[in-house]
């Protein structure tokens, strides 16, 4: 018998999960609790590294026929003057690294639907029991459905039930600051990335193709604060009145109402463990990140191409399934890692509020963009898929 998954949750990383298995022919079913798969949430990013991921299972097509090339990133101060570009069109050439994308999230969300065989995801699934022993795993829903198999991986987010139940509790960090997310009409046809920093916030404005433009913002409040932003369509845009750059301004303007606007706590979840027996944690539920670095959705498509590949060694018989689940995580580790302290330090830097801290920042980093090719250099190592050292496995 082949080797069979049971994958909770069938977020970003879940469907990712099952794609991989599903090419390589082991048997996989998602249990996602949502009644129907989310098509709502703004905009994405899909760094060279996830679109290399994407590329080498197939995906790459279909998510850029609905996208905009991820080509530069400008990086302004908060009345909009230039602070840094970087340009990621020499990192292409010759296909050194595989050409970033930004899209709409549901179009993404609906790539790696599509490529599923029927059967595959089952919604609305409220798991009331999860067990795994030496031999095999369990899952129980409330709707008196058994799902048995080799392996379990929490692919259930951050607030993760499978990492509760078998890794125990912790609940995420919260950062200190918040994340507004929406779409609108791309008036000023902007055609690259461009983010503008300011005191204790931040605003980035990304093409995403189709003529839609996905805005994003960051600002300091305490945990409690939730909701005042989203009480009228004039509460968000006057958080960010700082920024008087005109495609700022156009950008909130043309918010008619907050119905449709996306609000995040900033949260990590930093776990040593991420694998026991034949259960294994994936994406957020193992490593919820700082959305600093775009880097979040890409750590979980990563995380499912290695995974896949290590259940693929296990159903050939050359190791055992938690030898496998333990080798996922020994080749993850440092890669997450490393992108979450970097994309952790962004988001300190970025969130910083003196007027001094601030101006010394904007200094640093136009400093920093002037050694271009050591910036290059940063960017191939850390967008490369697969990563330069694991190429060669
Ligand atoms: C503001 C912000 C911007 C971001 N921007 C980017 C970006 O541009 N690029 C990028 O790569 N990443 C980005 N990220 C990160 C990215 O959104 C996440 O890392 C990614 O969505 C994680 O996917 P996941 O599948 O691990 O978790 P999730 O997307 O949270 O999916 C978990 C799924 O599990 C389901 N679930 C939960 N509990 C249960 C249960 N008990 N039973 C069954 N199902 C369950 C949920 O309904 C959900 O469908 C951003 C994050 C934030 C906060």
């Amino acid at each position: 018998m082949p080797l069979s998954t049971i994958v909770v949750g069938g977020g970003i990383g879940g469907l990712s999960l099952a794609h991989e298995l599903s090419i390589v022919g082991l048997p996989v079913v998602v249990l996602e609790r949502a009644p129907k798969l989310a098509t709502v949430g703004a905009g994405i990013i899909m760094n060279p590294n996830a679109m290399g991921v994407l590329e080498a299972n197939g995906l790459a097509a279909s998510v850029r026929s609905r996208s905009a090339p991820y080509l530069a990133r400008e990086t302004l101060d908060h009345r909009g003057r230039p602070l840094a570009r970087r340009d990621y069109r020499p990192l292409y050439a010759d296909g050194r690294l595989a050409v970033g994308a930004l899209l709409h999230r549901a179009h993404l969300q609906e790539c790696l639907h599509d490529g599923l065989l029927p059967g595959v995801i089952h919604l609305d699934a409220r798991i009331v029991a999860l067990d795994a022993g030496p031999d095999g795993v369990r899952v129980e829903t409330e709707g008196g459905e058994t799902f048995t198999g080799d392996v379990l991986v929490g692919a259930d987010g951050i607030r993760s039930s499978v990492r509760a139940r078998f890794f125990g509790a912790g609940e995420p960090e919260y950062l200190g600051y918040r994340s507004h997310r929406f779409v609108v009409p791309n008036r000023d046809g902007l055609e690259h990335f461009t983010e503008f920093l300011g005191h204790g916030r931040r605003v980035g404005l990304v093409p995403i193709g189709g003529g839609q433009l996905y805005v994003w913002t960051t600002f300091n409040s305490p945990r409690e604060s939730r909701a005042w932003a989203l009480e009228s369509a004039e509460a968000l845009p006057a958080a960010f009145d700082e920024f008087s750059d005109s495609r700022v301004r156009r950008a909130f303007g043309a918010l008619a109402s907050t119905d449709g606007v996306v609000c995040t706590d900033i949260e990590e979840v930093q776990r040593t463990s991420w694998a026991r027996g034949r259960v294994a944690l994936l994406g957020d539920a193992a490593h919820a990140l700082t959305p600093n670095m775009g880097q979040g959705a890409g750590m979980a498509m990563e995380d499912a191409a290695v995974l896949a590949g290590e259940l693929m060694r296990a159903d050939r018989g050359d190791k055992d399934v938690p030898a496998a689940l333990a080798a996922y995580v020994a080749r993850r580790q440092q890669r997450v890692d490393t992108i979450a302290r970097l994309s952790r330090q962004i988001g300190e830097e970025g969130q910083l509020t003196g007027v001094l801290a601030c101006w010394l920042r904007n200094r640093r980093i136009l400093r920093a963009a002037r050694a271009t090719e050591r910036v290059q250099a940063s960017l191939e190592g850390l967008l490369a898929w697969p990563p330069r050292d694991e190429a060669r496995r």
